[in-house]
C-alpha cells in the first residue's frame, strides 16, 4: 500500500488556494495569476541553505489564520494524497507555527485540521491518517516544552510527536528532557534529523530523544556504525529526494543515498516533505527514484511497504 510519513500539512496547500487565501487578505495583488505565483512561491532551484528554504513558509503561516481556512487545507491535502495513490498518511504540522501569526490558540488548530481530514475520510473510506505534532526547535527549549505538553495533553488525537527545524543552530540534546517525558507516556517519536548536519545529531535523536524513526537521516551514509544500528532496530528513514535536493542537503539526485541506504539493509521510504514550496506529489518523487536514482519497481515497493510496516498509525488486526 503507498504509504507517505513525513509531509508537512502546514506547507501543504494548493498553490491556487494559497493565491486565492493570499488575494483575499491583502497579501498578493488581485491581478496576479496563477502562473506568475507558482514563479515566486515554487521552488525549482536548490537554494542557499535549509534555512533559506525554512524563510519561504511566512505567507503560509499567515494565511492559515481561521480554522475553516484550516479545514479546507487539510481535506485539499487529504484529496491530494488520495489522487496521488497514497492510502496511508501521517501528517504533521507545529501548533506554534501555524499560530504564529493567527494566535489561533493550538487547540483550534488541531480541532480545524480534525474535521478536515475528518471529512475527506468520509469521502475516500480506504484512506488512513494520523497527525504527528510538531516542536519546533527555532522557538527554543522552553517553547519545544511547552509543545510536548500540548501533544502529551492531546495524546489521543496524534500518532506521534516529531521535532522539526533548524537543526544546526539547535541540535537534538538541547531538547532531552521534553522528548523523556514523551518517550516515558509512550508517544511516538520522530525526529528532523541528519539533514543539515552530520551522523552525531542522529544518534543523538536517537539515543538521547528517542526517535523510532528519523526525517531525512541523509548523513547515515557517512557513519557506518549507524548504518548497522539503523538496520539491526529496524529505524526507518523519512527520505524526501525533491527537498533533499532543493536544500542542498545532497548535490544532486544522482547522489542521493537512498538507493544505498536500502541496499544496505536498512529500512527507508520515500516522501514529500513540503509540496506547497516544492509542488511535487508522491508520483514525482516516485519517478525521481526510478529515472535519476536507478531504482527498480521492486525497490519502490520495498520503501511502501517499509513506510507502512514504520508507520505510528494503529492497524486493527484482523484476528
Ligand atoms: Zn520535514
Amino acid at each position: 500500500m503507498q504509504t507517505e510519513l513525513h509531509r508537512h500539512l502546514d506547507v501543504s496547500l494548493r498553490l491556487s488556494t494559497l493565491l486565492e487565501l493570499a488575494q483575499e487578505r491583502g497579501l498578493e495583488s488581485r491581478s496576479t495569476s496563477l502562473e506568475r505565483f507558482r514563479e515566486k512561491i515554487i521552488l525549482s532551484k536548490p537554494l542557499h541553505d535549509l534555512r533559506e528554504v525554512l524563510g519561504q513558509f511566512t505567507l503560509f503561516q499567515k494565511v492559515l489564520d481561521r480554522p475553516e481556512v484550516l479545514e479546507r487545507a487539510a481535506f485539499e491535502v487529504m484529496e491530494d494524497c488520495w489522487n496521488e495513490g497514497t492510502r496511508k498518511v501521517e501528517l504533521r504540522f507545529s501548533p506554534s507555527f501555524v499560530s504564529e501569526y493567527s494566535k489561533l490558540s493550538w487547540e483550534n488548530v488541531l480541532a480545524g485540521f480534525e474535521r478536515g481530514v475528518a471529512r475527506a475520510l468520509a469521502k475516500y473510506p480506504g484512506m488512513q491518517a494520523g497527525f504527528l505534532c510538531i516542536a519546533s526547535r527555532d522557538f527554543g527549549a522552553e517553547a519545544v516544552a511547552e509543545t510536548v505538553d500540548f501533544f502529551l495533553k492531546h495524546q489521543n488525537r496524534f500518532v506521534g510527536v516529531d521535532l522539526a527545524g533548524n537543526e544546526e543552530n539547535f541540535p537534538c540534546h538541547l531538547f532531552e528532557s521534553s522528548f523523556k517525558r514523551a518517550a516515558n507516556a509512550g508517544a511516538k517519536i520522530t525526529i528532523h534529523a541528519g539533514e543539515a548536519t552530520g551522523p552525531e545529531n542522529m544518534w543523538e535523536a536517537i539515543e538521547l530523544l528517542g526517535a523510532r524513526r528519523i526525517g531525512h537521516g541523509i548523513a547515515a551514509v557517512r557513519d557506518p556504525k549507524l548504518m548497522e544500528y539503523l538496520a539491526r532496530h529496524g529505524i526507518c528513514l523519512e527520505m524526501c529526494p525533491t527537498s533533499n535536493w532543493l536544500t542542498r542537503a545532497v548535490d544532486s539526485f544522482e547522489a542521493h543515498p537512498l538507493p544505498q541506504v536500502l541496499r544496505a539493509g536498512v529500512p527507508v521510504c520515500i516522501n514529500t516533505d513540503d509540496p506547497g514550496v516544492f509542488s511535487v506529489g508522491m508520483p514525482d518523487e516516485i519517478r525521481i527514484c526510478r529515472e535519476k536514482m536507478g531504482m527498480t519497481p521492486a525497490e519502490i515497493q520495498r520503501c511502501h511497504e517499509h513506510a507502512s510496516g514504520a508507520s505510528f498509525i494503529a492497524t486493527l488486526s484482523s484476528g
